[in-house]
Formats: structure tokens, sequence, C-alpha cells
């Protein structure tokens, strides 16, 4: 990475991404990836915890980099947040999910970053995607992860509640990692709560996490929420979450994610 040049391979780093100079350099690759389609989505499965059926699927994004291969979102939605490309990103992604749904069992989630909520357009935008694609709302399912407290009555609040009106069902992502508060269920801000997985990572080693899990699920049924639990990895885990009550599973034991299969993937030809 050191000897990267003008021109040359950007050295994906997460820990430079908060040098000034790499962040340019990886928003000008970003950029161009973004309008050459060198990004693509993988789908990962969600299954019902009392059938084991796929419910629905997780639209995760990956950067195809014509030099350094396959690069994970962290390396790059950080830099896309902190310029307007998170809003091109976002809308290729949902481009993208609408696509596809043809060919994916059940509803599809999308992550959808806090700094896209905070347009005050975002909702707008959606719905013209949707409309366009002819694309059914209850079959989209809008993740968010804070990256800052989202306060009663805020901008991406609204839309939050927008979104639920019009059907679009809203997750809150990694439950119990960030600043998710018990006013979000209070509030019945949500339709479905994501446990982070280091919360079922530690799932043997410590069990209080079993017990937090299990309350959060308590709490869940008495407000009909959904609990999926994220990075389940062994059958263990998966037990010990279904005895906890979540309702939906997701975790490489189960399904990685992965593209769709080529032969039926026309368009990514
Ligand atoms: P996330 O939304 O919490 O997604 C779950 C992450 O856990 C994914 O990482 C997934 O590949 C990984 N995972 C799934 N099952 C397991 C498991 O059993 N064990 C372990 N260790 N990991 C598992 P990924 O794909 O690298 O995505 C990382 C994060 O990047 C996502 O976390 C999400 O916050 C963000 N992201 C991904 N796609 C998009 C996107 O299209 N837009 C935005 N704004 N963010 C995205
Ligand atoms: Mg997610
Ligand atoms: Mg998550
Ligand atoms: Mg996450």
């Amino acid at each position: 990475g050191k000897n990267a040049g003008r021109g040359c391979v950007v050295p994906f780093d997460p820990d430079m991404l908060g040098d000034e100079r790499h962040r340019r350099f990886v928003e000008r690759d970003l950029r161009a990836a973004i309008l050459m389609d060198e990004l693509e989505l993988h789908y990962q499965p969600v299954f019902d915890s009392r059938t084991l059926k796929v419910k629905s699927h997780e639209a995760l994004v990956r950067w195809r980099h014509r030099v350094r291969g396959m690069i994970a979102p962290d390396m790059f939605i950080p830099v896309a947040e902190q310029s307007n490309l998170i809003d091109r990103l976002g809308e290729w992604v949902l481009r993208r999910v609408c696509a596809d749904l043809g060919r994916l069992e059940g509803a599809v989630a999308i992550n959808v970053s806090p700094v896209q909520l905070r347009r005050t357009d975002f909702v707008e935008s959606l719905t013209t995607i949707l409309l366009e694609t002819g694309t059914d709302t209850n079959r989209i399912i809008v993740e968010i992860t804070e990256n800052a407290p989202l306060k009663a009555g805020s901008v991406e609040m609204q839309q939050i509640a927008a979104l639920r009106a019009m059907g679009v069902r809203v997750a809150i992502d990694d439950f119990g990692a960030g600043h998710a508060s018990l006013h979000y269920l209070r509030d019945f801000a949500f339709d479905i709560i994501k446990i982070d997985r280091t919360y079922v990572a530690e799932f043997a080693t410590n069990p209080v996490n079993a017990m937090i899990v299990s309350a959060v699920c308590d709490i869940a049924r008495s407000l009909s929420l959904e609990v999926i639990a994220e990075g389940v990895e062994t059958q263990e885990q998966l037990s010990m979450l279904v005895a906890a009550g979540c309702t939906g599973l997701q975790g490489y034991c189960l399904g990685r994610p992965q593209p769709l299969q080529p032969s039926l993937n026309v368009n990514a030809a």
C-alpha cells in the first residue's frame, strides 16, 4: 500500500480510513466503480426459527475491484458515508435488489446508512424506484445501523415512520452494539430487532449474553416484534437462540452470503 502513487492500487486498509489522502483515493475509485458496475450484491438467507424455512434474504454489497479483487463493505461504506457517494451507492443497491427480487424467496433486506436517512428526500426517491420497478413495498425491509442515537421526532425517525406507513418493514441492525435505546421499543419505532452477533458469539463463554437475548426476545414477543439473531455459526448457538425465543436466524451455519446463481443472472453476464 505504501507505494501506491497516482493511478496505482488503492491501499484498502481499515486503519487508514481516517487518513484524508487515503480517503480521497478510495472515493475516486468508488465513484468509478458505481458507474462501471463493479459493485455486486450477495444475498444471505434468514430462516424462520420455527419452520427452518427461508423467510427473507439480506442484500450485502461487495466491490469487485479490477486489481484488488473482492472488497468487503466495511472497507468502503465509511468512505461513501463521508461523501455524497452513499446516496448513489444506496440507489444502486435498491435498483439491483428490485431487479433480483423475482429470483429470490421472501422479502429482501437492504442496509441503509443513517446518513441516507438524514436526507429529507430519502423516502421520496425510494418510493420512485419502487414504483418505477413495480416492486411491492411489503417485500422490502430496511435495516438501519445507527452510528448516533436516533431521537424521537428527528428527520430520521420521521422517515422511518413514513417507510412503515407505506408497508416497508424497518429493522434495527446490530441491536445491543450501538446506541440502541429502550425507547425504540417503547415507541414501537421498528418492526424487527437484529441482535448483534457479538452476543451470539459469546454465548458459550458468558451466560449473561444468553440471558440478555432471552429478555430482549420476551419484550419483543409481548410487543409483537420480530427478533433475528445474526452470526449463528454453530448448532449449539442455534439451539440456544431458538430456546431464547428468536423468531429468525441468520449465520454461516445456515447459509452464507452468496451471489445469485450465475446461470440465472442474465443481467450480470
Ligand atoms: P450487517 O448489516 O450487520 O451484516 C451482517 C454481516 O455479518 C455481513 O458482513 C455478513 O456477511 C456477516 N455475517 C453473516 N453471517 C455471519 C456469521 O455467521 N459469522 C460472522 N462472523 N459474520 C457473519 P459484511 O457483508 O461484511 O457487511 C458488513 C456491514 O457492511 C453490514 O453489517 C452492513 O452494516 C454494511 N453493509 C453491507 N452492505 C451494505 C449496503 O448495501 N449498504 C450499506 N449502507 N451498508 C452495507
Ligand atoms: Mg444488516
Ligand atoms: Mg448486523
Ligand atoms: Mg453492521
